[in-house]
């Protein structure tokens, strides 16, 4: 059985696994079953209660997603995690305890554009919203957090600008002021960065990317450090106060550490309904077991294409951390010491028209919506992801009209060069 003392190699594998009690079956088998019989009718009753964990109905918990729950859970150091649908079902679960009418949050530019669409427009449905802020600037951080703020949200490597977060910074601020920081790490994985270790209180993924690894489902996850202190801050009542909800009941006092988590299962997913199905489970535990593996690859691979780009003619910039070039090159050390991930964005000469017809000139790379697959993945943000930005959003966001954003696969490095190379020559002739 492991421990949180083994390497992350042993927990990718083995984390929230053991052979299945019933049957022995090694592989975590899928539980396809909607609901699970009680003992009698105190058990049911204890299971309600919270008194007992147990299972009791799929939206809220399955012994397929628990396993990885668990997995997520240990790779990011964290003490619970709530899988759920998809990467945006897991920030809505997210900010759900956290935010009331009227309350609000302080995000990033650099953002994943559909987060970007979620937090300027469809979040205002609940009564919340977004200030966002460039997050080099600490003082404009500090400036946006007022008494309505409760959260502070980022992403580790932001998608798709190969920008860095300081947050050993953002951390410093988020304690100052008293609110938690959630981090989205999709596209570092924790293999890359690991937010707990540099003063996040929350991390949020899209296991649809990375993490499965094989553009296979949909999924999405949260992990709590268990290090905030709900109780103490005042601004927390549906986690600190009696919680009219679940007849009164007070998720800190009665979960400590794990006050989120619960608070997630017993509120997040039995009234919104975000579960994660344990078919998606499935794929997401069998691609996580290679997880250091792939992105040593993509890292590698990346480095290699985005060097090749850099010195390349017909290429005006690259934006890769990865690069000696990037600004946010000596970021990388402290904040993602084994690469700065597989995601980057360069700009073709000749701009928008020019991004257009390279994009339809790739053979290897495949023109999609979706990155941390594989396959190396290419598009166009500025007129697909992103395309519901203004123009100051998408540079800010690092989606400028001039660029196209790559997520490089874990082929051959030299074959995705070459692919490069004939497409670039199409679409700069
Ligand atoms: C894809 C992605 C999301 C959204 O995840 P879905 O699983 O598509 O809902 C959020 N953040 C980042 C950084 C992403 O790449």
């Amino acid at each position: 059985m492991p421990d949180k003392t083994h390497g992350f190699d042993t927990l990718q594998i083995h984390a929230g696994a053991r052979p299945d009690p019933a049957t022995g079956a090694r592989s975590t088998p899928i539980y396809q079953t909607t609901a699970y019989v009680f003992r009698d009718a105190d058990h049911a009753a204890a299971l309600f209660n919270l008194q007992e964990v147990g299972f009791i109905y799929s939206r809220l918990t399955n012994p397929t997603v628990a396993v990885l729950q668990e997995r997520i859970a240990t790779l990011e150091g964290g003490v619970g995690a709530v899988c759920c649908s998809s990467g945006h079902a897991a920030q809505i679960m997210a900010l759900f305890p956290l935010m009331a009418p009227g309350r609000n949050v302080v995000v990033s530019t650099r953002l994943y554009g559909g987060t970007v669409t979620q937090m300027t427009q469809t979040i205002r449905r609940f009564g919340w919203s977004a200030k966002f802020v460039d997050f080099d600037d600490l003082d404009a951080i500090r400036a946006a957090v007022d008494d309505d703020t409760r959260a502070i949200f980022c992403e580790s490597i932001a998608n798709p600008g190969g920008y860095i977060t300081d947050l050993d910074a953002v951390s410093q601020i988020a304690r100052d002021v008293g609110l938690p920081l959630i981090v989205d790490n999709t596209t570092a994985t924790p293999y890359l960065c690991r937010p707990f270790e540099h003063g996040a209180t929350l991390v949020v993924h899209s296991t649809t990317k990375y993490l499965t690894g094989n553009g296979t489902v949909m999924g999405g996850c949260v992990v709590d450090s268990g290090t905030f202190d709900w109780a103490a801050s005042g601004k927390f009542p549906s986690l600190s106060d009696p919680e009219p909800a679940y007849h009164g009941l007070k998720f800190a006092e009665t979960f400590g550490p794990m006050a989120f988590t619960f608070h997630g299962i017993a509120i997040g997913l039995r009234d919104l309904g975000m579960t994660m199905n344990p078919q998606a489970a499935h794929y997401t535990l069998c691609g996580i077991e290679t997880l250091s593996l792939r992105m040593e690859r993509h890292v590698r691979n990346a480095v290699k294409v985005a060097k090749w780009l850099e010195a390349d003619p017909r290429v005006d910039y690259v934006t890769y951390a990865g690069l000696e070039s990037s600004k946010y090159h000596d970021r990388v050390a402290r904040i993602c010491p084994r690469g700065a991930g597989g995601l980057f964005t360069f700009a073709v000469k000749g701009g928008y028209d020019a991004c257009v017809r390279l994009i339809d000139a790739v053979e290897i790379f495949s023109h999609v919506a979706n990155l941390g697959d594989t396959r190396s993945l290419i598009i166009h943000s500025a007129s697909t992801t992103h395309r519901q930005l203004e123009a100051n959003q998408l540079v800010a966001a690092g989606a400028a009209p001039e660029v196209v954003r790559v997520s490089i696969g874990i082929e051959d490095a030299d074959d995705l060069i070459a692919d490069l190379d004939q497409a670039l020559a199409k679409a700069t002739a």
